[in-house]
């Protein structure tokens, strides 16, 4: 068991009134609080250690440079991949999917080729296609989803052919929840020779990832989301792919020799990484990583679960209520809507009520097309929510639904 308390005693933002109510923090899905373990590492960065990295012989560049290229062995040994330059930092998910629809689109892809993506792809993993769209006539090719909210995967084995060249899913969406059988899809797509991008944003918050036993090509997510700093993101590669594939961005640290005649690029991980990198924000995010080990990512995502059954229960009771995403295996986020109440209008009077969930689309307009609405609520919890929140916003939703 967990002692909820404690952990709740590590994010001080918690303990806020928002519009002289307490702060219900439901909006974990979107970004999850930060700990003050990953805030003193930040204060201790810019306090001790701040000048940039890899370039000075001076002491606290080499010291910044240490804590940054541990940062890195940090994720690899998290993500369980074989090498720490396997783990290339950017600024969060988007950025690493535009980085491999670019480098990869650009060097292995050409017109009349085709990617599959999914009916409940955020658009971080729709639009970055969309664009390479633009430079060459590649197909996308979308698995629909059905009334649970999970992939078709029939329709999915089905879109396999010889021009396929890509696979790129989310393995959990940010709306259903749905947990996809990814290591089925990862299977079915290496047996056609097509490797996989997972779009693991909201995932890595919840679940072990261990990118080895996978075999996954490519695994991305975000540090906001898992308790650490925002505007940091990983982009975990096979060496394999990442070695044969072009820079994304130029400049410095990406290079290995200049001149106006030829350049040369620089090994991995650095290859990919151009201009000074967030320095301070990867060593935070370390500290993300070793605070989630400390309670344990079973220990996290059973609390949840518990909170997910618990809340999605209570909520069924209420009259008119409809959850989108009845998946079988799911996360902990409910998204639903109340008999024909806007969400917005739902949203804007749970905020007034102390409770911070979402509103709107998700940055997912497919899928609300196909769940033919315009937009949801989301409630979605992380470690240090409680079971005494989740009465409290049942019965708000309840009071909200009233008042209509
Ligand atoms: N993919 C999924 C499934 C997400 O939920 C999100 C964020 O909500 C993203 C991608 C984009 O993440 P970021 O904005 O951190 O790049």
């Amino acid at each position: 068991m967990l002692d909820i308390q404690k952990i709740r005693n590590d994010f001080p933002i918690l303990e806020q009134k928002v519009y002289g109510k307490p702060l219900v923090y439901f909006d974990n899905a979107a970004t999850s609080q930060t700990p003050e373990c990953v805030v003193n590492t930040i204060r201790d960065g810019y306090d001790r250690i701040n000048a940039n990295v890899h370039r000075g012989v001076h002491f606290l560049s080499q010291e910044a440079t240490e804590g940054h290229e541990n940062a890195r062995k940090r994720v690899q040994q998290y993500l369980h991949a074989a090498h720490d330059y396997e783990i290339i930092f950017t600024r969060g998910t988007t950025e690493s999917i535009n980085l491999v629809a670019s480098s990869f689109g650009d060097a292995f892809l050409k017109d009349g080729d085709e990617i599959i993506l999914s009916e409940m792809e955020h658009h971080a993993n729709i639009v970055p296609w969309q664009l390479l769209q633009n430079r060459k006539k590649i197909i996308l090719r979308v698995v629909p989803i059905d009334e649970n909210g999970e992939l078709k995967m029939d329709v999915f084995r089905s879109l396999f052919n010889e021009k396929t060249k890509l696979v790129s899913l989310s393995h959990i969406s940010n709306v259903l929840g749905t947990v996809n059988p990814i290591k089925e899809i990862i299977s079915i797509s290496h047996s056609h020779d097509v490797p996989v991008l997972l779009d693991g944003a909201q995932a890595a918050p919840h679940t072990r990832i261990d990118v080895q036993d996978l075999d996954v090509d490519f695994y991305v997510l975000s540090a906001h989301k898992m308790y650490g700093p925002t505007g940091i993101g990983v982009l975990y590669g096979k060496e394999k792919w990442l070695n044969v594939m072009p820079p994304y961005q130029g400049g410095g640290e990406m290079i290995s020799h200049v001149s106006f005649e030829k350049t040369t690029f620089n090994e991995l991980p650095y290859k990919f990484e151009a201009g000074t990198p967030d320095y301070i924000g990867t060593m935070a995010f370390a500290t993300a990583l070793d605070y989630i080990e400390s309670i344990g990512i079973e220990n996290i995502a059973a609390h949840e679960q518990d909170l997910l059954r618990y809340t999605t229960g209570q909520l069924m009771q209420i009259d008119g209520m409809r959850i989108f995403g009845t998946a079988h295996e799911k996360s902990a986020v409910i998204s639903f809507l109340v008999k024909d109440i806007h969400h917005y209008d739902m949203g804007m009077l749970l905020d007034k009520l102390g409770f911070a969930t979402r509103t709107g689309h998700h940055c997912a307009q497919p899928l609300m097309q196909a769940l033919g609405v315009e937009g949801v609520l989301r409630a979605s919890f992380a470690v240090y929510n409680t079971k005494e929140e989740a009465d409290a916003f049942v019965a708000a939703v309840d009071r909200v639904a009233k008042m209509f």
